[in-house]
């Protein structure tokens, strides 16, 4: 459908080093093995997506979250003609930025950083694990991602100006990405939301026709299946209704980015990074049930009691082990104390905490600090 619009593999700026090319991998599919490869990529699975780990072990964890999204993602990009193995790495790469305990310890090291007058950005993080932190070529630092995989994930969720962020100017600040790295937001919100309502009904937080009075669209999907499975269980039910309501959003990014393709004229890769907004997005249609699910989902899921205790234990835990390392740099392992003669003691603090899972933050704080307050079990 826009394989007019493709971003052409032999059109790449780039690594930051130069490499040989290999025999039968092109250099986005390298960049994709990379990334799987990667330590970073291997700590997602023990990383908070929303609920924690505990009481289930079904909920997603940010690795099986990772997945969906690469999943939603290649059947985008597959439709629509574009480049897989771009959209593919971009979407195994898009959450390795996030620290420990999802959005509350993304927040709760934004506010840390603040106090110096800085901040915690996960998608810059992850551009500097995937510059420098990882260690696995004798070479050069980081994994030597190609330009447009870079460029992917500083502009994961947003364009920026130049001079907007200084870090980020090496990146074609005023353009678009290719249309592969704009499906990725996409397919994320698609996953997360249609995700996060299967774990919410796991949970015993909500249930189909929660669902269906908030979301007008998912109403008429469970209308259709209440008649057509009047014997099915809840949980069936459920299920058969979440299926279509995933269906429906990924088809609204497909016309919706077919439509505002033909409306801009795009006819090369190049006028989507000159065009003023992205192309890739929902259909109006789409975007009004995206925004409905949120709706709900903040008010029955991301701002319930159930979670709310939970985060603010994060945050005060993060809170608590980030000044520790501020008032006893000596304790840090010694390639952190090494970076610090050259960094910020915040930002050195700050990398040691983000790269973190949840439970090595658990066993660093109790090392340091003693045993939490309230015991999570
Ligand atoms: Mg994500």
């Amino acid at each position: 459908m826009l394989a007019h619009l493709r971003f052409p593999v032999a059109r790449t700026m780039g690594r930051a080093h130069p490499e040989p090319g290999h025999p039968y991998r092109n250099p986005f599919q390298r960049d994709r093995d990379r990334v799987v490869h990667s330590r970073a990529f291997r700590r997602l699975e023990a990383k908070t997506q929303v609920f924690a780990t505990g009481l289930s072990d079904h909920f997603r964890n940010r690795l099986t979250h990772t997945i969906e999204v690469s999943q939603i993602a290649r059947t985008l990009a597959g439709v629509l003609g574009l480049d897989d193995d771009l959209t593919e790495a971009l979407a195994l790469a898009h959450d390795i930025g996030h620290p420990p305990f999802a959005h509350a310890g993304e927040q709760e090291l934004n506010l840390q950083m603040a106090r110096f007058g800085d901040r915690f950005d996960h998608n810059f993080h992850a551009l500097r694990i995937v510059e420098s932190f990882e260690q696995r070529y004798a070479r050069f630092p980081g994994l030597n991602l190609t330009f447009e995989v870079r460029e992917g994930m500083v502009k994961h969720s947003r364009d920026f100006a130049p001079g907007e962020y200084p870090e980020a100017d090496r990146f074609l600040p005023g353009l678009r990405p290719p249309l592969e790295a704009q499906l990725i937001d996409l397919a994320d919100e698609i996953a997360y939301n249609t995700a996060d309502l299967d774990d919410a009904f796991s949970a015993g937080i909500l249930n189909a026709e929660d669902v269906a009075r908030a979301v007008p669209e998912y109403q008429a999907i469970y209308e259709a299946v209440e008649a057509e499975f009047p014997a099915a269980t809840g949980r069936q039910r459920f299920h058969e209704g979440l299926r279509p309501l995933i269906d429906s959003l990924v088809s609204g990014v497909i016309e919706g980015t077919v439509s505002r393709a033909r409306q801009a004229s795009a006819e090369t890769w190049s006028d989507v990074r000159t065009f003023p907004a992205r192309l890739a997005g929902f259909t109006p249609e789409a975007a009004a049930t995206s925004r409905a699910l949120k709706r709900l989902l903040h008010q029955r899921v991301y701002d319930s009691a159930l979670l709310g205790e939970d985060r603010s234990r994060s945050m005060a835990m993060i809170g608590e082990l980030f000044q520790w390392f501020m008032d006893h740099p000596d304790r840090l392992p010694e390639p952190y104390q090494q970076t610090g003669r050259d960094e910020a003691p915040h930002r050195v603090v700050c990398d040691y905490i983000a790269g973190m899972t949840d439970g090595f933050f658990r066993r660093v704080y109790e090392q340091q600090i003693g045993p939490p307050v309230i015991p999570r079990c």
